[in-house]
């Protein structure tokens, strides 16, 4: 085999999955200086890497996650649903060692790139890694939570986080925790302060079955547990937003993602529906599964004309970081076809973060962050061997760099 220079690359393969155009039989792809220089099919010009059966996609997208639970060994205890798990969740994080923080964060990076993930939209709570050259696209989304109004210097604090971030490389976004953690008071200030800096939003919403009459009553189980960690307030009323008036605001900033939606009510669902232009719905199908007992709604976001991405949510919740698996999953369920899921795991999910110009699809000019798999026997239909367990990430290439597995 002869071996082209790195930074000038052709590989060639059975199929190529630029996203967006048609799949190229027997295609090929050139590489130089980290970006896609040519898409073709045959014989490319010049020496070349041939690979056969595989498969070559975009590299993938995790729209959502939190890297900092990535050196967890196994997931949590889900039973019970979300409001058991939230407290382990407290209780592991009260136990760990803060400074493992960033070691689980560059484990998550590492696991993330092996399985073909080339950005991110993590969630963001304390400190975070230097950044790496072959590190994926990160979208590091500040946490915020309170039921209290929050202050002047809190406000502050995040802003220095973010701007941190930001001087460290990294693409900022703020993440409103969830309905039930967060007063409504403080909508306004963190969408005003995302849409001034054009910064992307996301925030759970619709997790659970309980949540939105919490919203709306101050009370039941959710409260229970908020006043179990001494954060509601007894000294006055706290209110809370409902979804719908969550997704109003999120649809100010230039891109607001609503993640799961799997409890939204027709109401709900139509309010998302009608700011569909700076909204989309990012679904975590494992978590879901795990935490719900059920999968998300995706053809309900279908019908309402919505965008859906796809996310692992995190180690907590989840065994590993693959969104290949997440795939799987809905594939396998029936719920969505191959090219659809690909799609959303792709395309959909560069739009989610805002990274529609810089991945999620293949073409001349676009970063090459490419994704090789390997199926176990040859295929006539690319979509359907790349959702097939048995398939395999054989390599991945971000800015055009091997950063995991073997072009051999
Ligand atoms: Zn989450």
């Amino acid at each position: 085999m002869i071996r082209p220079r790195a930074e000038c690359l052709r590989i060639r393969c059975r199929w190529i999955l630029p996203i967006g155009r048609p799949a190229l039989e027997s295609g090929w792809i050139g590489i130089s200086g980290g970006i896609v220089t040519s898409l073709g099919q045959g014989i490319p010009p010049g020496p070349f890497i041939d690979l056969e059966d595989a498969i070559i996609v975009p590299g993938f997208v995790n729209a959502h996650t939190h890297l900092e639970f990535s050196n967890l060994q196994s997931p949590l205890d889900t039973s019970g649903g979300l409001l058991a798990w939230i407290p382990r969740v407290v209780a592991m994080r009260r136990q760990r060692d803060p400074h493992t923080v960033c070691d689980a964060i560059t484990k998550g990076i590492e696991e993330s790139l092996a399985a073909g993930v080339t950005a991110i939209g993590d969630i963001v709570t304390t400190e975070y890694p230097t950044k790496k050259s072959t590190d994926p696209q990160i979208v590091c989304l500040q946490e915020v939570l309170g039921l209290s109004p929050l202050s002047a210097s809190r406000i502050q604090t995040m802003r220095t986080r973010l701007a941190s971030l930001r001087s460290a490389g990294y693409r900022v976004g703020i993440s409103p925790h969830a309905p039930y953690s967060l007063s409504w008071t403080n909508s306004h200030s963190l969408c005003t302060e995302a849409s001034k800096h054009s910064m992307v939003m996301a925030m759970h919403l619709g997790e659970g079955p309980l949540e939105e009459e919490f919203t709306k009553t101050s009370s039941g189980p959710w409260k229970d547990l908020l006043q179990q960690y001494d954060v509601w307030p007894l000294d006055r009323v706290v209110r809370l937003g409902t979804a719908a008036d969550w997704i109003m605001r999120l649809s100010k900033a230039p891109r607001g993602m609503i993640v799961h939606g799997t409890f939204f009510d027709d109401v709900t669902l139509g309010q998302a529906s009608r700011r569909r232009k700076t909204l989309c719905v990012v679904v975590c199908p494992r978590t879901t599964n795990r935490l719900s007992d059920r999968l998300p709604p995706i053809q309900r976001f279908l019908a309402a004309g919505l965008r859906v991405a796809l996310g692992t949510d995190s180690r907590a919740s989840n065994p590993d970081l693959s969104i290949l698996r997440e795939i799987e999953l809905l594939v396998s369920s029936g719920l969505v076809s191959p090219k659809q899921a690909i799609s959303m795991a792709t395309h959909n999910g560069a739009w989610a973060l805002g990274l529609e110009r810089t991945c999620g699809i293949l073409a001349p000019g676009r970063p090459a962050d490419v994704v090789v798999l390997q199926p176990e026997k040859k295929t006539g239909e690319p979509y359907s061997a790349i959702v097939d367990p048995s398939t395999i990430v054989r390599a991945v290439l971000r800015k055009g760099r091997l950063v995991s597995g073997s072009l051999d």
